[in-house]
């Protein structure tokens, strides 16, 4: 396994603009040059606060810290992520459980962090709330060894299988991609297994139109996002209306195949495309699903539940927030005057 690109961002960062950068955009739509420096700064500022230990110490122990996290964080423990998944039923979704984590250093915290995961296929199945698990490979060991995260996955999508819940394996970085796949089929072979675990394509990647066809023609479940982390331009899409422009292609086949599916953005306009598609050709809002991320764009999430069509939430939780919420941060620097403004009104 080559050692993991430097993970930079988890999400790609994207920004709203006030109505006053919005003013500084060039004609063309593009951003005026000082504007994208500004962005690149602010967003460089949080990448590099990510990676800051003695401010990740002292933030994740701090009653502040863990306050102003609580935006896009569940909470620290098991019981903190149920009662979230359980409020979010209770509002019309499902979601998906993510203990935060990753690139584990030893084989005791692979096991420790897949013993998290036991704990909460039990737990769901006890309490009958409608979540599954999403699990990063490197959390489980990956970096340490492909065989012990291969036989730790295959001990939770075995216990998936005894309570009748499902186990998304996350996608990260390019030199993943082909491991987690093949991982994901391997698995999925198993007939006991089929319908029980399903993997992400990210649509930045050249090659997601093959893995889709590969992925499809096995029948396994896929989530669709646009792909979090930085890639070469020898790898994946550069350029950010070519890679909604292959989301677009890529959730138009998955609509298609007959399969349940997630698509996984907050984009208007992609989910806008996919709801344009899924009527022309007649397929049924329960045949797939919309996937968000806890406490962003919670209005969407809202007014898609109302118009009656699925939607999960992907729930992070645990004590191991902070370079998670930083990269929320980076993503859209605007959302620390939003929890600013958020902190002074309590
Ligand atoms: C459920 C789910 C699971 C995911 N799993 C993976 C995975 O396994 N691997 C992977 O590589 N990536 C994953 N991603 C991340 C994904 O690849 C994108 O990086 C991320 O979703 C941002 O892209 P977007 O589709 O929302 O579109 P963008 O074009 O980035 O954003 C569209 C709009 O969404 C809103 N928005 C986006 N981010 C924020 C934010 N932080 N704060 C406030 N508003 C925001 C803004 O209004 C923005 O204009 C996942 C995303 C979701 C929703």
């Amino acid at each position: 396994m080559p050692s993991p690109l430097p993970k930079v961002f988890f999400f790609r960062p994207t920004f709203r603009l006030s109505a006053q950068m919005q003013h500084r955009l060039c004609e063309n739509g593009q951003f005026h040059p000082d504007l994208h420096q500004t962005m690149s700064i602010l967003r460089s500022a949080f990448i590099a606060l990510s990676h800051h230990q003695p401010l990740r110490h002292f933030s994740e122990r701090s009653a502040l810290g863990r306050r102003l996290s609580s935006r896009f964080v569940a909470g620290m423990e098991i019981e903190d992520a149920l009662r979230a998944a359980q409020s979010l039923q209770n509002q019309g979704t499902s979601s998906t459980l993510d203990s935060l984590g990753e690139n584990v250093g030893t084989p005791d915290q692979a096991r420790r962090s897949a013993d998290i995961y036991h704990r909460l296929l039990d737990a769901v199945a006890g309490r009958k709330i409608n979540a599954t698990i999403s699990v990063k490979l490197t959390q489980i060991g990956m970096d340490l060894s492909r065989d012990l995260a291969a036989e730790i996955v295959s001990g939770l999508v075995d216990h998936a299988v005894a309570v009748d819940n499902f186990v998304r394996i996350d996608m990260e970085g390019s030199p993943y991609t082909q491991a987690t796949i093949d991982l994901t089929r391997t698995l999925h072979a198993k007939p006991e297994n089929r319908g029980h675990v399903g993997v992400v394509v990210q649509a930045y990647l050249y090659r997601s139109a093959e893995d889709i066809a590969a992925l499809t023609a096995e029948g396994i479940r896929i989530r669709l996002c646009k792909g979090a982390y930085q890639e070469p331009p020898a790898l994946a899409f550069p350029q950010k209306s070519d890679v909604d422009a292959n989301y677009v292609r890529l959730a138009e086949k998955l609509l298609t195949s007959g399969i349940y599916h997630g698509i996984a953005t907050h984009d208007p306009n992609m989910i806008d495309a996919a709801k344009r598609f899924a009527r022309e050709k007649f397929i049924d809002k329960s045949s797939f699903e919309f996937q968000m991320l806890y406490g962003i764009r919670r209005d969407l999430q809202r007014s898609l539940v109302a118009e009656g069509y699925n939607v999960r939430i992907y729930t992070p939780f645990g004590s191991e927030w902070y370079p998670y919420f930083m990269r929320r941060l980076a993503e859209r620097p605007a959302n620390v005057l939003f929890l600013a403004r958020n902190l002074l009104k309590r």
